[in-house]
């Protein structure tokens, strides 16, 4: 009999439900946007139908639905059974999502931080394959990351291992959105990237490319826009800055965990340009020499279907013999 998954990965701004196969075919996927405020019961019941859309459409039933494997924004709560904290969907908090979930479809429901889901992607259909010691890093609004040990996902005491983003990099540095000084995500996130020119422009920086644009409308992806089309010079400064603060922040990880590989996904990562080579000459300035040579460092080859993937490669792992 054919197995089912199906991936509930949620965002901030947008939900994906897809159904796929042990081996990482999508049959099928909905996307709505996420409800906001107090609408996690509104979320909840469209998951349900898209799911049932889903299974009708593929021409299978429930029973051959193997389990639910659902990626969150945030922190899990220690017994795995909805979102403990995420400053992106609030009104998650606390919701008893896995039971909810466990009633109405009856199959198994495993909850996981996305950045984790999405390392377990890489490791089930991605670059992660048949690696015993690996990090997938999202470069996004945010810098997240799911470590990947012994062959294993590391969780930490609490849950809250690999929260890469806050690592220290400028001591009383610029302020991150977690209320800290200095953390990595201020410095080469998507939204730091940005930050870096709105400063810039602000101060009297000069720039052709943003002359007539509203320092509001300055996002990552139009400043790598800036530097790829028309080799805007303080586009290119911003991300090269943005890219030797990430190399740091890679060489450290290196030093620590002696990875195989480092895996790179997210928005910032979409293009290279101005971005690549600084990060892994800075890389080559920090690691250790030794741990250098075990380590490559590569971009994810899962693009903009790991957040799916990853909601489904929660469920394999949990059912590996
Ligand atoms: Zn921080």
């Amino acid at each position: 009999m054919k197995r089912l998954i199906a991936g509930f990965d949620i965002g901030g701004t947008k939900i994906s439900v897809s159904l796929g196969t042990e081996s990482g075919k999508i049959l099928g996927k909905k996307i709505f946007p996420s409800a906001r405020g107090r609408q996690v019961k509104e979320s909840v019941r469209q998951l349900k139908s898209a799911l049932s859309a889903l299974l009708e459409e593929s021409g299978f039933g429930r029973r051959h639905l193997l389990g639910i494997g659902v990626a969150v924004p945030g922190a899990v709560d220690p017994r795995r059974e909805g979102v403990l904290k995420s400053p992106n969907l609030p009104s998650w908090e606390g919701f008893p999502l896995k039971r909810v979930l466990f009633k109405e479809f009856q199959v198994p429901v495993w909850i996981e931080n996305d950045a984790n889901a999405a390392a377990l992607g890489e490791q089930y259909f991605g670059s992660g394959r048949g690696i015993d010691h690996f990090l997938y890093l999202t470069i996004s609004t945010g810098i997240g990351s799911g470590i990947v040990a012994n062959d294993s996902l590391l969780r930490g005491a609490s849950g809250l291992a690999g929260e890469v983003g806050h690592m220290t990099v400028v001591q009383n540095g610029l302020l991150c959105p977690c209320g800290k000084r200095g953390c990595l995500e201020a410095y080469s996130s998507g939204t730091a990237i940005a930050n870096y020119v709105r400063t810039a422009l602000r101060n009297g920086a000069k720039s052709r490319f943003f002359r007539n644009i509203k320092l509001s409308e300055i996002t990552g992806r139009l400043v790598s826009e800036a530097a790829r089309t028309s080799k805007d010079p303080l586009a290119i400064q911003a991300r090269r800055t943005a890219a030797d603060f990430l190399g740091i922040g890679l060489a450290n990880l290196i030093n620590i965990f002696n990875p195989q590989r480092i895996i790179l996904g997210g928005g910032v990562m979409e293009h290279v340009e101005y971005f690549w080579t600084p990060m892994m000459k800075a890389v080559r300035r920090e690691a250790w020499p030794l741990s250098l040579r075990a380590c490559t460092v590569v971009r994810s080859p899962l693009g903009t279907e790991v957040g799916d993937l990853g909601a489904i490669a929660i469920v394999l792992d949990q059912m590996r013999p």
